[in-house]
């Protein structure tokens, strides 16, 4: 068995964003040379994620409203903030967007079903954060 690892670093502009990381795990699975197996991608911080859907940016603006109504932004009214941090709402965000994705490789490709992109979610951003891509197959 074979295997590939990469750490991806991204320093987000904006307290939230989303961006697509397709092309970079594309670019991993091309380098691996690993025709059959599995891709995991996560998020290596507990205030992002790692998520797949549409890459359609109506989309992405309903994640961050949706999510905003969900956790708003606030230093006030969580627990955690009690702490002295004021990332209360991210940490609930990162949970409901998850923290991994598992994508198949097949024939030396991502198999994705249709319309499937993998995305970064930054709820706490402007910091270099990492992301892990672990390729395993033959
Ligand atoms: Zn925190």
């Amino acid at each position: 068995m074979k295997s590939h690892t990469k750490y991806i670093t991204i320093n987000t502009k904006k307290r939230y964003e989303i961006i697509n990381i397709t092309d970079a795990v594309e670019e991993e699975v091309k380098k691996s040379g690993i025709k059959e197996g599995l891709c995991l991608v996560n998020a290596m911080h507990i205030t992002a994620s790692v998520f797949i859907n549409d890459n359609e940016s109506g989309l992405h603006k309903d994640f961050l409203n949706w999510l905003e109504k969900l956790a708003p932004y606030s230093k006030e009214g969580y627990n955690h903030n009690l702490t002295g941090e004021d990332n209360g709402d991210a940490h609930l965000k990162r949970t409901v967007m998850g923290r991994e994705v598992v994508v198949a490789v097949t024939g030396g490709k991502l198999d994705f079903g249709p319309w499937e992109q993998i995305f970064y979610g930054e709820f706490d951003g402007q910091r270099p954060k990492r992301i892990l891509i672990k390729i395993i197959g033959e």
